[in-house]
């Protein structure tokens, strides 16, 4: 819902912290995950993840989330899918050229990330270009396997 995921980006500092005990939790879960088997439990939390992350931030649902880094505005909203910054067309009053009545997504990142704590770093960050793959997978399991497999070398 579009006056949510705008008041999400107003509120992208507490939802930065908030996120970030969530992943530890998720990570460190990382065993429970293994247990039940990650490929089971896939369609399940991608469905919840769904739900909530759709109802926040009208995500849809890319499998390789970059919202820590773009203010806690979904770049996939924007209507080319530009993953690193504004094409030329953002207006003179910071709408869409494509779609009017929407502010840019990516004046939206940076007037979010001003508002985090790692968000003015984050921003800069390139992002690779999007896996279509991963397309309706969830990022949350993705990063719990991903951080937990570069701990488990890092150990090693
Ligand atoms: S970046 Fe991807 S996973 Fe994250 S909110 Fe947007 S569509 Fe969803």
């Amino acid at each position: 819902m579009y006056s949510v995921r705008r008041w999400s980006v107003r509120h992208a500092g507490g939802l930065e912290t908030f996120y970030g005990a969530f992943e530890r939790v998720f990570v460190a879960l990382d065993p429970v995950w293994k247990w039940l088997g990650y490929d089971r439990v896939e369609k399940p939390v991608a469905v919840l993840e769904k739900v909530v992350k759709g109802f926040l931030f009208d995500c849809q649902m890319c499998g390789q989330c970059a919202l820590s880094s773009t203010g806690m505005s979904c770049s996939m909203n924007c209507p080319k899918n530009l993953r690193n910054g504004p094409c030329g067309g953002v207006r003179a009053n910071g709408n869409c050229e494509v779609k009017p009545d929407m502010r840019c997504v990516w004046v939206e990142a940076f007037e979010g990330s001003e508002r985090m704590r790692e968000g003015k770093r984050a921003i800069r960050i390139v992002q690779i270009a999007v896996d279509r793959r991963l397309q309706g997978k969830s990022s949350w399991l993705k990063v719990a396997r991903d951080k937990s497999q570069s701990q488990a070398l890092e150990k090693a």
